[in-house]
């Protein structure tokens, strides 16, 4: 090992992806064999699959030292995923990437180069998202312009997680112990000197994404909550609007009533009154429960998530290393 070969750490999040595994290591390894100044590590995490990826990246590692595998108890979703291979990474960087080969590989080369022009961390930004539906690269414009707008916090438009992180920002991330992580806002929300690095996205290189409409949406909807309490603020003023209106409406009831005598009843006015009131009651209350939820989700005090077995860390972080029964020797893993 000479004195300048730096171990970077490749954190990939895994679901259901045995198809893509294969493809995946016989596309990355020439990249990293085109890198002699370094050394990598790849971190595999086994988000609870259900298929054979486990037994594939087990087989892997037979003929590959270099990978490492933490395995979920279950699934745990990738933001968490990520999570956990980032604290596990030894790397004096690392680089998340997809199973998928969405994240181009050929991009680590031009990672390192600008890591080594002293930047802390290099984005990959998609340059089109040719690969994407219309309707999904419609609504991740209106959520970075939405985002952006109410969190004041510049995400990145069109990066994903596919980025170099040096060790300061890669320790200050995993620093931060939410457990609902909008990892998008995270990497914003750390900060540090950042470069980017413009590519395609291609199509999926086999498999499926895990995503539906309904996911992406509770997606957005936690990046917005955990990173602005606009939402929570916002209800002051509309009950303060809505207030006005109603003195304004008395004022000019009582003067009517008092210069013309009472006429009809008023009741489309009073259940017009009644229903806009009760239906922004109802949505300032759904609100509060949004951000209620996420104060019960993080004051349960839960770990992140649960590993069921590492595989390939010298006495795993924060575990006692295996020692033989016998003699008491560290038993190596
Ligand atoms: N993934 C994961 N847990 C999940 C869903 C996805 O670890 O619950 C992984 C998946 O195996 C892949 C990466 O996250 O490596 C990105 O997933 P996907 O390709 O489905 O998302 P997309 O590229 O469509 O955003
Ligand atoms: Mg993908």
């Amino acid at each position: 090992m000479s004195q300048a070969s730096k171990l970077v750490s490749l954190v990939i999040p895994v679901y259901n992806e045995e198809s893509a595994i294969p493809h995946f290591l016989a596309a990355v390894r020439p990249v990293l064999e085109a890198e002699p100044d370094y050394r990598f590590e790849f971190i595999f995490v086994n988000d609870g699959s259900r298929d054979g990826s486990l037994e594939l990246l087990l087989a892997a590692r037979e003929e590959d030292p270099r990978i490492r595998i933490v395995d979920f108890s279950r699934n745990f979703g990738k933001e968490l995923a990520l999570a956990a291979g980032l604290q596990a990474a030894s790397g004096a960087a690392a680089i998340p990437m997809d199973a998928d080969l969405q994240d181009p590989p050929e991009l680590i080369s031009s990672f390192l180069r600008k890591w080594e022009e002293g930047y802390d961390v290099v984005v990959g930004v998609r340059k089109r998202r040719d690969a994407d539906t219309a309707f999904k690269r419609r609504s991740a414009a209106w959520f970075y312009a939405f985002f952006n707008y109410l969190c004041g916090r510049r995400l990145v438009p069109n990066a994903g997680d596919y980025r170099l992180m040096n060790r300061a920002s890669l320790d200050a991330l995993n620093s931060l112990p939410e457990r609902v992580r909008f990892t998008k806002g995270l990497y914003a929300w750390v900060g540090f000197r950042q470069a980017i690095v413009l590519y395609d996205r291609p199509a999926r290189v086999a498999g499926n994404t895990s995503w539906n409409v309904w996911k992406l949406w509770n997606f957005a909807l936690d990046g917005i909550t955990s990173f602005s309490t606009f939402p929570l603020r916002i209800w002051s003023y509309i009950g303060f609007g809505v207030a006005l209106l109603g003195f304004v409406y008395a004022a000019w009831l009582t003067a009517r009533t008092l210069l013309f005598g009472v006429d009809v009843p008023g009741y489309p006015s009073q259940m017009v009154a009644l229903l806009v009131i009760g239906g922004l009651i109802l949505m300032s209350l759904g609100i509060i429960g949004e951000y209620l939820g996420r104060i019960f989700e993080e004051s349960k005090g839960r770990p992140q998530y649960i590993v069921r077995s590492r595989i390939g860390f010298d006495a795993g972080a924060g575990e006692p290393p295996a020692r033989c029964p016998h003699c008491g020797a560290p038993l190596s893993r």
